[in-house]
């Protein structure tokens, strides 16, 4: 094919089979979250493009797909669903009780480099706590994510949780802007730590400071809550600094009680995104070096949309999800109705197998109708290989008895039922039509 017709760079498509992996994870996550008290809401794919500039911070800016569209406005795909969430809430949610719990599915897009588990359209499936700035909230969106993977299979996953208010304190304390203190924690994300420190110095960072930061990026530097301690020994005169190590070693705390022990604090931690003021997490599991999910607090992004209230979220990548689990040779099957295969025996007959099929449909039996009448051996041969296992002719008789000839390929006996004999035997679930 001409290459000009292609799939793009970085996007995929996915085969009925790959696909239906990603589906089963869809829908057990939307299981998961209602559990939890989530509600999904939908949000739009193409947003102006400052919903993002404001708050997404310079990574996510710098890769989102824009375009002017044709009224001439500056658009983008989204790259994420956060500020849409925020915004819904801020502006329509407003007479609800908090907290808000809502969760989203969708598409993302973001113009990163394509390699294993990095995509440029990707599926999101997120949630976001709103109205609360408990400990217990953070903690919430952290089991929702670990009890969806372990649901999934998942054994072997640690949680690395930071805060974001740590490096912050000490950068703020240097004496170093909110736009700067942006600029050096998304190199750090991007493990750029030299460039981190290029930009600390051009903002005119207190040299007494640097140091701080550096031990705070030693990679032992909190690894466990006794070293959290430490590291107050050396933070523990700036407030926010000291506020936010409490806050993180009570969400450790609260995750620990609950079951969920594969906790890495990491002190140095920092995620590429603005707008974030609290505990952050990422999930990892071994074998893939991206993360599965990642989240955190956001307390001020909803005061840009008129509602100061507090808010905690996070987003699980499903692409990634699917990866890891074929890796693994996990499996999950959507929740799926019985098929038959239904051919009419002659031309005659189509008209009573298109409202037998309607029939079996209406008690919840999938049917795939043969559209022109063919062979009943190659009828069979089709329909085992499409590992179908009840395989239903109707012939004039059929028609004049409103019965079905079933056969059935693995038990390699056939009968003659009614319409609601088959539903029976195929198993057919509850009404769906
Ligand atoms: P973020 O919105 O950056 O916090 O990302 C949340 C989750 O989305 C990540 O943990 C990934 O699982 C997924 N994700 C982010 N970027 C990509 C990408 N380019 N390709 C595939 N998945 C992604």
């Amino acid at each position: 094919m001409d290459r000009e017709f292609g799939v793009l760079r970085g996007f995929r498509e996915s085969l009925p089979e790959e696909f239906e992996l990603e589906r089963a994870i869809v829908e057990r996550s939307r299981d998961v979250f209602e559990l939890y008290g989530y509600q999904e809401v939908g949000i739009p794919t193409v947003e102006p493009i400052g919903i993002f500039e404001i708050k997404s911070g310079e990574e996510i800016r710098h890769r989102m797909f824009r375009f002017t569209d044709m009224g001439g406005r500056e658009v983008c795909l989204r790259p994420e669903g956060t500020p849409a969430i925020a915004r819904m809430v801020a502006t329509k949610m407003r007479d609800r009780p908090l907290p808000i719990r809502v969760g989203y599915v969708g598409s993302m897009f973001r113009y990163d480099e394509p390699q294993r588990g990095r995509f440029r359209e990707f599926l999101q499936i997120g949630i976001e706590l709103i109205g609360s700035s408990e400990p217990l909230g953070d903690a919430e969106v952290i089991c929702v994510v670990d009890a969806l993977i372990k649901s999934l299979g998942f054994r072997e996953y640690y949680i690395r949780l930071g805060h974001e208010g740590i490096l912050r304190g000490v950068l703020e304390k240097a004496g170093i802007g909110e736009e700067a203190q942006n600029a050096i924690l998304s190199r750090i994300d991007r493990g750029k730590v030299e460039e981190a420190f290029k930009i600390f110095e051009e903002a005119g960072g207190d040299a007494e400071y640097r140091e701080l930061v550096s031990a705070l990026l030693e990679p032992t530097a909190g690894n466990d809550l006794e070293m959290v301690d430490n590291i107050r020994g050396l933070v523990g005169d700036i407030e926010r600094c000291r506020f936010s190590l409490d806050n993180l070693k009570e969400i450790f705390e609260i995750l620990t009680e609950n079951d969920i022990k594969n906790v890495k604090v990491d002190v140095g931690f920092a995620r590429g995104l603005d707008y974030y003021t609290g505990m952050i997490f990422e999930l990892y599991c071994s074998g893939i070096d991206v993360a599965l999910a990642g989240g955190g607090r956001y307390d001020r992004l909803l005061a840009l949309f008129g509602w100061d209230v507090p808010a905690v979220g996070c987003a699980v990548g499903v692409d990634r999800v699917a990866l890891a689990m074929r890796e693994r040779g996990f499996t999950l099957r959507t929740r799926k109705v019985e098929r038959v295969v239904l051919s009419p025996i002659d031309r005659e007959s189509s008209r009573y197998a298109i409202r037998v099929a309607n029939r079996l449909r209406g008690m919840g039996v999938g049917v795939v109708l043969e559209l022109s009448s063919r062979p009943p051996g190659s009828v069979i041969s089709r329909a085992r290989k499409a590992g179908v296992r009840f395989v239903c002719f109707v012939g004039p008789r059929e028609s004049m008895e409103n019965t079905i000839s079933v056969r059935d390929l693995k038990n390699d006996v056939s009968f003659v039922l009614d319409p609601e004999g088959v539903a029976k035997i195929v198993g057919g679930s509850e009404p769906r039509l």
